[in-house]
């Protein structure tokens, strides 16, 4: 009976579903023989009848198996383009969004108007689009703008096993978005791709799939690969361990391609100079071109752009409200991992001079290293997949994205420091630090496994079995690691005002939603639940405030809600322009070279010494004077970039005064996609992008700082008071209303000196000490009148003294008669 009903649904979907007409693509020949060796060619029927069947399937296969190039390929064939709708594809990485469009387009023998990808920033979509790779925060923007995805047929997920947030909330949504599709007649399938089988999060989740979707395993041939453990782990100088393996690898083992797993973009250079050093490469002609450096790769790239006529414009609207800062696509799988690794890559990529005598390797043999990380240039990157230079040897000294993102041809032998860089996030005290941390089990076998694509390998971990059993078995979803303001703000701004019934695949802790949406509340994008009832019912109430109109205008920004809050007030005294500034450059986090990291020689140190030197004092001069140094690190934010942009953002400006030269142009990108959203929000803003801007005046210096405290207002610290001041750890320390221990104004700082007794800070990075980044001087007189909701407001008759609750110091500010207590455990003061 039920068999039959079934039959009779899928029948009914099937008529519905049925792909009308079967495209043919036309391949080169060489092409098509590379794909038919592919594993997952063979299971082509299985998975086309599987998706005609069902709503969602899940497809498992090991990296290089050929997911993410072939399934969107499939899918095309059997006509899922054929009346109109697109094939999407989402990737967690800007990186593989890009390559992979490219390298479908290629395989199908399609222009890049067929084939396209869509980032943050750009893309090639067009009307004939029909295969459009992209990242995973384009796609959730879609769905705000349109719930049921209607231009698309198919939606791929792709590194569903990387657990990216996005990715998280896509699927959850999507497990709605999908029936929905499907009960108004407008057929649209799901498919769901991962790299590991542990899809239980996906599958078994009765709130995300009533009727769990089928799994498709892909076999891959997978070559045997031993697995050598270090004898002694190292705890320190992994990088020193890898190149000594690397030495003797490359001196005594047969010819086969090496990866290298190191964890940061500072690391994978000075690796790559320790090896450049030891093997030096000579380039013979025909191969000058692959070891051409970042310099020539912009030579070459000025002298094309000269003989282009006219570039297309790029609309910035279409870009106007992709999500960024935490949710950043990029920054949450790449810059984050990465950040603050800040090396020039021309240090690295250019001549040597061969000063230090490294281990004595033999030089006769060549060693074609090349860099791998995701905010390599993609030219640079591109280099991986091409042919090395015969008779060479060619090492990848790579971060995790050839984990599983990229596969790198011709690899069989994996050295592995099994340590990743990321970022962690404290929920209770909001301090962020990087943290390099042992990987996974799962990690760590998907490494070693990057040596069997081709034929049996061997992979050296560079740490002891001992030390490999006690790493967890899977990486945790990063939805678990991270505040989620962001997310929850989107989610009420898509109408989901619930969001704890969210189906998310593995829902975040209670108490980040809770964090989340008191912030939202006291930043006044969502209602302020009542005040007076019964407990459960406000707490209930709390956890389903509706958006605010405020809280609309600022999920239309595409930045993290307090910077939102600050372009929504942004429009005082013509401050909107400045706000804009700072919040871009906020955003984009690390724009100073960092001169502090390790020097390779003794003369590459003193180089770096003289920079920073004129580094400081460029900082100096931007912070400027008086009002203006009360803006701190903000002003020397706003005064960099108009410096910059006025000197016509060169690249040679940036590397005198110690700028990096990328941030300035994602800078100067990210600055017109704010305006242009500015001006979406608010139509009568008219609000225009004057890259240079004249300096702020006094009044406006006053109007900004006001603004980022009310962005800001639960990052206020307080200088410590006397009685502390005993304690010799409290020395030049600031109190905040969350943490026990003092926190620091960095001595990069523009305020290091004035220490001002109120301060607003971006937030709290945990290295020697506990420093503030992105520090503002404020007023304590301002707390109760922009920030009342952080207030106890009380007449002094009712609350007589800061003993009234003994637990927390109280701010107590006098003004008008009345009496404010802030409630944070701040030492009480009285004004
Ligand atoms: P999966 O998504 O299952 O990890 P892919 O579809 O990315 O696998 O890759 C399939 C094969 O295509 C791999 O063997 C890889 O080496 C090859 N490939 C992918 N991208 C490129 C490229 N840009 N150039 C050459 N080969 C590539
Ligand atoms: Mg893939």
């Amino acid at each position: 009976m039920v068999v039959k009903e079934e039959k009779k649904d899928k029948d009914v979907k099937e008529e519905d579903c049925k792909p009308a007409v079967f495209i043919p693509v036309d391949r080169l020949p060489e092409i098509q023989e590379a794909r038919l060796k592919l594993p997952i060619l063979a299971e082509e029927q299985m998975i086309m009848e599987a998706v005609r069947e069902k709503e969602c399937v899940v497809l498992c296969g090991e990296t290089g198996s050929g997911k993410t190039t072939q399934v969107p390929q499939f899918l095309y064939e059997a006509g899922y383009t054929s009346s109109g709708g697109i094939i999407g594809v989402t990737e967690p990485r800007r990186v593989a969004a890009i390559s992979m469009s490219h390298r479908v387009a290629t395989e199908m023998n399609l222009p890049s108007g067929v084939v396209s990808y869509q980032i943050r920033y750009e893309g090639n979509v067009t009307e004939n689009t029909k295969i459009k790779f992209m990242t995973d925060g384009v796609l959730l923007k879609e769905i705000q703008k349109d719930f049921l995805l209607q231009k698309y047929s198919v939606i791929i997920i792709d590194e569903a096993h990387e657990r990216s947030v996005y990715t998280d909330i896509l699927i959850g949504l999507l497990s709605r978005i999908v029936p929905l599709r499907n009960k108004k007649g407008l057929p649209m399938k799901l498919v769901i791709m991962s790299a590991t089988l542990r899809v239980e999060d996906f599958t078994e989740n009765k709130r995300l799939f009533r009727t769990p979707p089928p799994v498709i395993k892909v076999e891959a041939r997978q070559f045997a690969v031993t697995v050598h453990f270090n004898k002694r782990t190292p705890m320190d100088d992994y990088t020193g361990e890898a190149f000594r393996k690397i030495c003797k690898i490359h001196r005594m083992l047969p010819p086969g391609g090496i990866l290298v797993f190191l964890t940061g973009q500072a690391e994978v250079h000075s690796l790559c100079r320790r090896l450049r050093k030891a093997f030096p490469y000579r380039p013979n002609r025909e191969h000058t071109d692959s070891m051409e450096t970042e310099e020539d790769l912009k030579k070459s790239k000025r002298a094309k752009k000269k003989k282009i006529v006219s570039l297309p414009r790029i609309n910035l609207d279409n870009y106007s409200a992709l999500p960024v800062d935490e949710g950043d696509e990029d920054r949450q799988a790449g810059i984050d991992e990465e950040y603050n690794e800040g090396s020039d890559l021309e240090l690295d990529l250019g001549d040597h001079p061969d000063t230090d005598h490294e281990e004595k390797a033999d030089p006769s043999i060549p060693l074609y290293v090349l860099p791998l990380y995701s905010l390599l240039a993609p030219e640079l990157q591109a280099k991986v997949f091409r042919p090395a230079p015969a008779g060479a040897r060619v090492c990848v000294v790579a971060t995790n994205v050839a984990e599983t993102s990229l596969t790198i041809p011709g690899i069989k032998y994996v050295v592995d420091c099994g340590r990743v860089k990321k970022r962690f996030y404290d929920r209770v005290t909001g301090v962020s630090s990087f943290k390099v941390n042992w990987i996974s089990q799962a990690s760590a076998n998907q490494r070693a496994g990057r040596a069997g694509r081709t034929e049996p390998g061997h992979c050296y971990r560079l740490y002891s079995s001992a030390v490999f059993g006690d790493f967890s078995l899977f990486s945790e979803a990063e939805i678990t690691r991270r505040p989620v303001d962001d997310l929850v703000l989107q989610m009420k701004d898509l109408n989901i005002e619930k969001v704890v019934n969210f189906p998310f695949p593995t829902p975040p802790s209670s108490e980040a939603l809770i964090a989340a949406e008191h912030l939202l509340i006291s930043l006044g994008a969502l209602e302020q639940p009542p005040r007076y009832g019964r407990l459960d019912e406000i707490e209930r109430a709390r956890l389903s405030c509706p958006i605010t109109p405020l809280g609309r205008a600022m999920a239309a920004f595409p930045v993290a809600p307090r910077y939102a809050k600050m372009l929504a007030l942004g429009r005082q005294q013509g401050c909107m322009p400045y706000i804009i500034t700072i919040v871009a450059a906020m955003t984009v986090r690390e724009i100073f070279e960092d001169y502090d990291r390790p020097a390779g020689s003794e003369e590459e140190s003193t180089k770096m010494a003289g920079k920073k030197a004129r580094c400081i004092q460029m900082r100096r001069l931007w912070a400027g004077q008086e009002q203006s140094l009360q803006l701190g690190d903000l002003m020397v934010l706003l005064g960099a970039v108009g410096a910059c942009e006025f000197a016509g953002c060169t690249h040679q400006f940036c590397e005198e005064n110690g700028l990096r030269y990328k941030a300035m142009l994602e800078i100067r990108r990210l600055r017109g996609q704010l305006t242009n959203a500015v001006n979406a929000v608010c139509s009568e803003a008219g609000v225009y992008m004057d890259k240079k801007m004249a300096p702020p005046t006094e009044s406006q210096v006053v109007c900004l700082r006001q603004i980022v405290l009310a962005g800001l207002g639960d990052h206020i610290a307080r200088q410590v008071q006397a009685e502390e001041l005993l304690n010799p750890k409290w020395r030049n320390g600031y109190k905040t209303p969350l943490l026990d221990d003092p926190v620091f104004i960095h001595p990069s700082s523009a305020l290091h000196k004035t220490l001002p007794e109120f301060v607003v800070y971006q937030e709290i990075m945990e290295t020697t000490k506990m420093y503030m980044r992105g520090v503002c001087a404020i007023q304590a007189e301002w707390i109760p009148k922009l920030l009342p909701q952080y207030c106890h407001f009380s007449v002094p008759e009712e609350s007589p003294a800061p003993w009234y609750c003994p637990l927390s110091d109280r701010v107590k500010c006098h003004q008008q008669s009345t009496f404010y207590r802030v409630s944070w455990k701040l030492p009480a003061i009285e004004m």
